[in-house]
């Protein structure tokens, strides 16, 4: 019988989190105060973070310990499965290997739930009560709600407007855990109030959503912020999928010529390809490294790379990424999860060493290429992981122009039992590409703030 899937043991769940940082060739840029401009030091960040997250954000360690609480929750779906799409290989006549790497299996759907359980495991350790965030497509909030209620944690979300109407099951979710799940912007932040003044009818962005939830955490000591993406410990949690993915493809006896994983904010891409990086370095790995964006929201194609907020109220730091500008709101596409106007500056680092490249799919052509991997693999992905999928079909045809081999490997962040309105609304007619909103990106990077 020929293989399909590539399994691990629970005992090779990984003990340690992998942090590329010592190993670059150059460091990151510092994240700047976003009042005085000067390197932030831990202690400025402490009113959102708790301590134990703040010195993660800026370890110097390769390897950091994972907490025994956190593996033994890890547990439930981990290691994930490395699958071979080997039915897919087929429809598309290819020579191409095609693997991936399922996080759909976690209870919450997605990779997110690799880094709201630590999180929430910090900050119950440090005695928060409560944490808020915001919610894109409604993954990062779903898993965070699951995370908070299996550590005793209180749940505040602010989701973006257009996802809130869109998916009312995700919200069903999140309420099901426990969670306070509030349409963003809002009249309960000064910030969700000042966008409602000016656009009564407003769609929201992660943007906003971020700048009402780090608002309220702010001002209740109590409550600590938690963010999803973007951020160095978030995407350092993910590398458990890169490093049991190298064991598994060990299992396969393949290595992979290219590493594909979407962008939005950068975690899922990074929790596959840092471990591959560290190696590629070294020299031990050959591998070609793409992150995938939506045409719409081209913050590492189009972006510039400079530093800029994290949020459009300009609360968070200033930190050194691929940017869109801070108050480019993108357009409403269904990959709710791809619609941030910057990039984690790990993943935009790498990209301007050389280490990764990027490219951008069209709305539409993600949605097809999601119903080919569905017919042929039997798993709806998510919206945003549809970007992956569409890559990883374009490089296997590509295989096939040229009539050569090539291994594939990438990130299934998530699947779609969510998103079927966005389903419905492709298989309508109805779902639309976007060009690329030039003149609106033009307007929010002139709007950059100036510094050096
Ligand atoms: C949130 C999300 C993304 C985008 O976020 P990243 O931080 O770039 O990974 C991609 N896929 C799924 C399934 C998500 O939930």
């Amino acid at each position: 019988m020929e293989t399909i899937q590539y399994n691990l043991p629970q005992d090779r769940i990984p003990r340690v989190w992998y942090n590329i940082l010592p190993d670059l060739p150059s460091p990151l840029a510092p994240p700047l105060h976003p009042g005085t401009h000067q390197p932030l030091g831990p202690e400025d960040l402490a009113p959102l973070f708790p301590m134990s997250l703040i010195l993660q954000e800026v370890s110097a360690e390769r390897e950091i310990e994972i907490p025994e609480e956190v593996r033994q929750i890890y547990a439930q779906w981990r290691p994930s499965p490395l699958i071979r799409a080997r039915r897919l290989e087929k429809a598309l006549d290819t020579p191409a290997h095609i693997y991936y790497k399922y996080e759909g299996v976690s209870p919450a759907g997605s990779h997110k739930l690799n880094t709201a359980v630590p999180q929430a495991f910090y900050n119950k350790k440090a005695g928060t009560k409560r944490l808020s965030t915001e919610t894109g497509a409604g993954q990062w909030g779903s898993a965070l709600s699951m995370a908070c209620s299996f550590l005793g944690l209180e749940c505040k979300v602010y989701m973006v407007r257009v996802s809130y109407d869109q998916k009312p099951y995700r919200r069903a979710l999140m309420e099901a855990f426990g969670a306070s799940v509030t349409a963003s912007p809002s009249t309960e932040t000064e910030s969700g109030r000042a966008i409602l003044a000016e656009h009564p009818n407003s769609n929201g962005s992660l943007g906003i959503a971020i700048s009402e939830a780090v608002e309220v955490a702010a001002k209740d000591p109590n409550t600590k912020y938690a963010l999803g993406s973007v951020l160095n410990h978030v995407l350092l949690h993910q590398t458990v999928i890169g490093q049991e993915a190298i064991e598994q493809m060990a299992l396969a006896g393949d290595e992979p010529d290219v590493i594909i994983g979407c962008t939005g904010g950068g975690s899922n891409f990074a929790g596959l390809v840092m471990p591959y990086l560290g190696r590629k370095i070294k020299g031990q790995c050959q591998a070609r490294v793409v992150a995938v964006e939506p045409a719409a929201c081209p913050s590492l194609t189009k972006g510039r790379f400079t530093y800029d907020f994290g949020d459009t109220a300009h609360l968070t730091p200033l930190v050194k990424m691929h940017t869109l500008g801070s108050t480019f709101i993108p357009p409403g596409i269904h990959a709710g999860g791809l619609r941030y106007h910057g990039m984690a500056p790990l993943v935009s680092h790498v990209l301007d060493l050389g280490l990764a490249e990027a490219v951008t799919v069209q709305q539409l052509d993600a949605f097809a290429a999601g119903i080919q991997f569905a017919r042929a693999e039997g798993i709806i992905p998510a919206p945003e992981a549809n970007h992956a999928v569409a890559q990883a079909i374009a490089e296997a045809l590509r295989a096939r122009a040229e009539g050569k081999p090539r291994t594939i490997l990438f990130n299934l962040s998530g699947h779609g039992y969510f998103d079927m309105q966005s389903y419905i609304a492709y298989h309508a007619g109805t779902l639309e590409n976007y060009e690329y909103p030039e003149e609106e990106i033009a307007m929010a990077l002139a709007g950059l703030p100036s510094v050096e």
